[in-house]
């Protein structure tokens, strides 16, 4: 073989090596995982410090990767008919035909899909590998990125989209899932950090304490009674009331009532605080902002009628994002009670939320009853008795103790089968089912 047909061998195979070398960039940057890598760069690993810069430029980034895979393969595609020319000198057409086939073989194979099936399996290696590469190469081609730059941005300004806004609540609680499955964080991280995101579309409605539960006393209690029901609740702020529950015209503390009226004759009217009052309907996280603004825990809910409807306090909201408090004096009450395989005792109080989210179901229905208890009167129809059964979202719920005529618990049973029981019944599922059914029993 001639020296110079040698030559332009050597110079395809670089080129076929640089092709490769760009396509498993492109593939490595694309996929990989960037908590890893971030992590990687916090302890210290500067070649994953310069990875993330060149990703935080992606758009730089992809322009060397194409800039320099297309100069690759035209260079290559080029000398490759230049060397099948040098060996069938005789027949040119003949020529040209098998370097392009040769070619396009041998770039798609060893310069596209190779290599991005391997940077596939290895992203975070491959990125680390290649970042200070495509660095140097990046800078070299700085004129050229540029040229494209302005053309990107021109092209972004006519094909601009109106409907971009931004990311949404479902598309960052997916990221958290993600970053949760692949060991970025744990699950209570995850889980503290989704209650956050999801504490914006809570209500007051969502949390507070019921108008039965509330512990509150009238405007003219006598201080031993007083004393006693703060002795036999526990709570440190008692709702004060005129005639009835409907007219709370204070709040009286705990410490001032030690401090001030007990044993004296200084009438609770005259040390009771001021009472905020918030409607069922208000957002959360603004009524934390307004408990703390006026620096108080407690508000009295009001519902449509003007009625008190329950009480709500800065542990109720606390407990929406960290989960359950339980003061020194709370009896530690579990809402949700796993008692054997995929069989529950819940609270008629707990949150149908909690428990859908536990079990993974999700509803498509916009439901204002938030309790179990207001759930099994939605789907009976009727005040619940004990005994009663229901079916709905593939649980069998069974009511096993009322108290009055609100549901104390109910035992849960999840009738659903297992995703790989679930595969294998799926051709009996079709016959069976369109949708969601309900039963009702009365036993
Ligand atoms: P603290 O912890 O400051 O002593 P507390 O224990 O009296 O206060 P919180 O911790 O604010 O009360 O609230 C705990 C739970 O008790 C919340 O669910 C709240 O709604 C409820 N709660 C507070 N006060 C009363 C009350 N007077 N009657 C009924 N429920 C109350």
């Amino acid at each position: 073989m001639e020296p110079h047909l040698v030559t332009y061998l050597v110079i395809i195979v670089i080129c076929v090596i640089m092709s490769a070398y760009f396509s498993a960039t492109e593939t490595a940057f694309s996929t990989f995982n960037k908590i890893r890598v971030k992590t990687m760069a916090e302890k210290g690993n500067k070649k994953a410090a310069l990875a993330l810069k060149l990703e935080d430029n992606y758009d730089s980034l992809i322009s060397t990767i194409l800039i320099g895979n297309n100069i690759v393969n035209i260079l290559a595609a080029s000398l490759g008919t230049l060397f099948f020319t040098g060996i069938l000198a005789s027949n040119a057409d003949l020529a040209a035909t098998v370097s392009t086939v040769v070619l396009t073989v041998v770039v798609l194979v060893f310069g596209e899909i190779s290599p991005k099936t391997i940077a596939k399996n290895m992203p975070e290696k491959f990125v680390l590998f290649s970042a200070p590469i495509i660095n140097f190469i990046r800078i070299i081609l700085t004129p050229f990125n540029f040229v494209f730059k302005a053309w990107q941005t021109l092209l972004a300004k006519i094909f601009k989209s109106s409907d971009d806004k931004g990311m949404t609540e479902e598309e960052l609680i997916s990221i958290i899932e993600e970053a949760e499955e692949e060991g970025g964080i744990d699950e209570e991280e995850s889980s503290l950090i989704k209650s956050a995101i999801e504490f914006g579309d809570l209500e007051v409605s969502d949390i507070f304490t019921p108008r039965r539960d509330i512990t509150a006393l009238p405007a003219d209690a006598d201080k031993a009674t007083i004393a006693k029901t703060f002795a036999e609740s526990g709570y440190s702020r008692i709702p004060i009331y005129e005639g009835d529950l409907d007219n709370v015209i204070g709040i009286l503390y705990y410490k001032d009532f030690y401090t001030k009226a007990f044993g004296k004759s200084t009438p609770i009217t005259d040390i009771i605080k001021p009472v905020m009052f918030v409607a069922t309907t208000q957002q959360v996280n603004e009524l934390m902002k307004e408990l703390q603004d006026k620096q108080l825990h407690l508000a009295v809910v009001t519902d449509e009628y003007g009625s008190t409807a329950g009480i709500v306090t800065l542990e109720d909201i606390l407990e929406e994002i960290v989960g359950e408090i339980w003061d020194e004096h709370d009896e530690v009450v579990e809402e949700i009670k796993e008692i054997g395989e995929k069989e529950y005792i819940v609270s008629g109080k707990a949150n149908t939320d909690k428990l859908f989210d536990l079990l993974d179901i999700t509803t498509d229905e916009e439901s204002d009853l938030v309790t179990i208890n207001g759930w099994a009167m939605e789907a009976l129809g009727r005040l619940p008795e004990v005994g009663d059964v229901f079916e709905e979202h593939g649980l069998k719920v069974e009511v096993l103790e009322l108290d009055g005529r609100r549901i104390e618990n109910v035992h849960v049973t999840d009738l659903r089968e297992d995703e790989a029981d679930e595969d294998e019944n799926e051709e009996k599922d079709k016959d069976s089912s369109d949708g969601e059914q309900q039963t009702f029993f009365k036993n």
